[in-house]
């Protein structure tokens, strides 16, 4: 089968790989219908050695279940299943806490081992507690949206919950990525009375307003948190979602969260030390956060799709086949897509 392998800082590539299998009875192979590139690959693509073997990428996928392990008991080949980027049993005391990115049994797609999602096919373990049975054909109109519950979706989602986003509470969102997005549908659905969107690039604050969206701030560091301050009566806000992961970003979170506000961090950290220690302590700022356990939120999310009151889907701005996969990076990388959607 094809897949994409990373090879290191600007080196994609679509290769002849083994077939994925059954391995274990608890597997199931998924041939991939929808996959998708994420911010976070991203960061690889900037920054990694190169490496003779290269590493499988791709970690957000629907498919087609195309075989199961004989312990498999939840789907059937042809059922059409989100694959969330982590994989879990669904039954450890962490899957039963909802946080299944920490399941004792699970781990992550698209690292060392693993196979990526950007490819003909996958590997999936675990398959009863990881896969999500979807109720539509892979032909429906909705597939974009859908597609977003295996990562973005989920995780803006999951930065609202732990910046407690509840109604009437005043909301900023540090970053304009796909993540950031899905952030701003998240915090309107949990009813944010106003929304303010940091980011500076015209087409995704463009987005951002037909998501809900109130305010947007484009300046960065100082100016950003004075104007922040400005939009809040002085205060600060309730809710930050943090959606990028760098020192700088982390630092205006904090730095415009009000006194015993939240900040809910998904952007994956790039640094070993976390900014704003000093603001976070004088101010009891609560921050946490994490890679979001989507496969817990996607009953909760789900009927919003199926429903139409909200379209996450907006966010893919661009479709490549697996042979186009390397300029999709590309056009991410160069912030000419907000995302892009893989048709293998
Ligand atoms: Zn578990």
């Amino acid at each position: 089968m094809r897949a994409t392998v990373m090879y290191g800082a600007g080196d994609v590539r679509i290769e002849t790989v083994p077939d994925a299998r059954v391995i274990e009875s608890t597997d199931a192979v998924v041939a991939v219908s929808h996959a998708c590139i994420c911010g976070s690959d991203l960061w690889p693509y900037k920054t990694m050695e190169h490496s003779d073997t290269g590493r499988r990428m791709g970690h957000e996928a629907i498919g087609v279940v195309d075989a199961v392990g004989a312990d498999v008991r939840t789907m059937k080949v042809g059922d059409l299943v989100i694959i969330p980027f982590a994989y879990s049993d669904g039954t450890c005391v962490f899957c039963h806490e909802a946080l299944h990115t920490s399941c004792v049994r699970g781990g992550f797609f698209g690292v060392e081992g693993m196979d990526g999602a950007q490819a003909e096919a996958v590997r999936v373990p675990q398959a009863d507690g990881t896969l999500f049975v979807l109720p539509v054909s892979k032909d429906d109109a909705l597939m974009p949206s859908l597609l977003t519950l295996s990562d973005v979706m989920g995780t803006g989602h999951h930065a609202a919950v732990i910046a407690k986003v509840s109604p009437g509470k005043t909301v900023a969102v540090v970053g304009d990525g796909a993540v950031g997005l899905c952030g701003v549908i998240a915090a309107r659905r949990l009813g944010a009375e106003q929304i303010i969107i940091l980011g500076r690039h015209a087409d995704r604050i463009a987005l951002a307003r037909e998501f809900g969206a109130t305010n947007v701030v484009s300046e960065r560091g100082d100016e950003a948190v004075e104007r922040v301050r400005q939009l809040t009566g002085g205060y600060g806000v309730h809710s930050v979602l943090e959606c990028v992961g760098l020192e700088q970003s982390m630092l205006t979170a904090i730095s415009i969260a009000r006194p015993r506000g939240a900040v809910g961090r998904v952007g994956v950290p790039q640094g070993e030390t976390m900014a704003g220690s000093q603001p976070a302590f004088y101010n009891n700022i609560t921050v946490g956060g994490g890679p979001a356990p989507v496969r817990a939120y996607i009953d909760e999310l789900l009927p919003d799709i199926l429903e139409g009151r909200i379209e996450p889907g907006k966010v893919f701005d661009r479709v490549v086949g697996l042979d186009d996969v390397p300029d999709g990076y590309r056009a991410m990388d160069q912030r000419e897509s907000i995302k892009v959607m893989v048709e293998p």
